[in-house]
């Protein structure tokens, strides 16, 4: 018996899949998962199989377990070194271990402990965990990985322009990519990934990156197999110091005509809903407007046809500068009655800094209001730095207006009506 407590499942994350999005290691509520500039991997003696990082994963790549003999398990400096998953060991292999084959345990039934609860007043504010891993009930039915990193199938670009008023440093990109005959069925929401060719340092093939899409489910051009990104050039890392984005710069410096190798489509839950009157409130800053865009080019579509009725549609959008906020020009030509537009700049020069909590919290009773509709939906997107004001924001409106902010969150949650992707 003594033999059979000594096995567990190890959790394990395949790196030939994994497209390094970090989505694990932000979910993982017991810091379980965490990765250097090769892999994601994940802490044998703390991970717990809660089993909240499986379904976020765009890929799938994090649901694989291995029944292993507790002091065999695989330490994580060796899973930082894999570039392939490791087979299952043999019968004969787990015989020689002192493991009874029939005795391992489900996922996570013979991990470690989960941790005990802190004491109340102690827990710090996980923003993370207020994040729905379902779909809104009438979200449209979402295709995912029909192509893998091994798999990629072809775009070329059919339009690449500057669609902020900065220049070089502080650019991002609208770049449209076509798929021609190739299936690439998408809905607002979701991403790509995108292969940079070349190699990393270690001379492996480079690792996609995952860019939102920013066009509606029927084509960037209504009708047509395209799609469109919203993709900030990295030139400085997130300290600030300089640095060439492998990935941003690529796709930035892009010409129509290029082809360009693509993976995806990810993500199943960051849907909008579909049913007439829904509510859809957007939190987003710089280029975490793609899917709101995509989101409000589908309504706008919706409206023009006369064929439904929406609901609100609330938008909070962050940059630095006006300059810098992607889609300025277009966004003011959307009419006052379709989407009501708050905008938020943190470094205009001689002006308070303003961030977008700052501006829901300036309309808190609006905000009240749609927290206790349940046709209400909300989303966020953006840098992670955001996502913990954001949402202590929606935390405070809701207890200031008397309302029991933890019950909301939890049927936002489970309703899949609040929405948190930040990278
Ligand atoms: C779900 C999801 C959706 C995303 N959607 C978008 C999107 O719509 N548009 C978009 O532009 N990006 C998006 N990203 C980020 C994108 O995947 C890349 O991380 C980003 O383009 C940087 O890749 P790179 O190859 O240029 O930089 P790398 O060569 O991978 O990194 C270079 C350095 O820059 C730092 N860095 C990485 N990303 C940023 C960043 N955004 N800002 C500042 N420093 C950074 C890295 O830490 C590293 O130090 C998304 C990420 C995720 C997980
Ligand atoms: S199963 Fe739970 S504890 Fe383990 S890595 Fe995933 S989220 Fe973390
Ligand atoms: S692809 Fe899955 S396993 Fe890899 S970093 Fe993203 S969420 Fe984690």
């Amino acid at each position: 018996m003594a033999v059979d407590a000594a096995v567990i499942q190890q959790h394990l994350i395949d790196p030939e899949i994994c497209i390094r999005c970090n989505t694990c290691e932000a979910t993982c509520p017991v810091g379980a998962i965490t990765h250097d500039d090769r892999n994601y991997v994940v802490k044998a003696d703390v991970c717990n199989g809660c089993m909240a990082c499986i379904s976020p994963c765009p890929t799938g790549s994090i649901d694989n377990w291995r029944t292993m003999p507790r002091v065999q398990a695989y330490p994580i400096e060796e899973q930082l070194t894999w570039d392939e998953l490791p087979p299952e060991l043999t019968p004969e292999q787990l015989a020689a271990a002192g493991v009874n084959g029939a005795a391992a345990a489900a996922p996570g039934q013979s991990g470690p402990e989960p941790a005990a609860d802190p004491e109340p007043g102690s827990v710090p504010f996980n923003s993370a965990q207020y994040g729905a891993s379902m779909p809104p009930w009438s979200a449209a039915h979402a295709y995912t990985n029909l192509y893998s990193p091994k798999t990629p199938t072809t775009a070329t670009v059919a339009g690449n322009f500057n669609c902020t008023e900065a220049g070089f440093d502080s650019e991002t990109h609208h770049v449209v990519l076509d798929f021609g005959a190739m299936p690439f069925p998408l809905l607002e929401g979701q991403s790509v990934g995108i292969v940079p060719p070349g190699q990393d340092a270690l001379g492996r093939p480079h690792q996609p990156r995952q860019y939102s899409v920013a066009s509606p489910r029927n084509g960037e051009r209504p009708g047509y197999n395209n799609l469109s990104l919203t993709v900030k050039r990295v030139t400085e890392d997130h300290q600030g110091n300089p640095v060439r984005g492998i990935c941003s710069n690529y796709v930035c410096d892009l010409k129509v005509g290029d082809t360009v190798q693509v993976v995806g489509p990810f993500g199943s839950s960051f849907l909008m809903p579909n049913h007439p009157r829904s509510h859809i409130v957007m939190v987003c800053t710089g280029t975490g407007s793609a899917p709101m865009r995509a989101m409000t080019e589908w309504r706008r579509r919706l409206r023009n046809s006369g064929k439904f009725e929406g609901g609100k549609l609330m938008l909070f959008f962050g940059a630095r500068t006006q300059q810098e906020l992607p889609y300025f020009g277009p966004l003011q030509n959307l009419p006052k009655d379709f989407i009501d537009i708050h905008l938020a700049f943190s470094r205009t020069p001689g002006q308070p800094k303003k961030y977008v909590q700052d501006l829901m919290r300036e309309r808190a009773a609006d905000l009240a209001a749609l927290l206790q509709d349940g046709a209400s939906h909300f989303y966020v997107c953006g840098l992670k730095s955001m996502e913990q004001g954001v949402v202590l924001a929606l935390r405070d409106i809701a207890t200031g207006a008397g309302q029991d902010w933890e019950g909301i969150a939890a049927t936002l949650k489970r309703e899949g009506r609040l929405h948190l992707e930040t990278y």
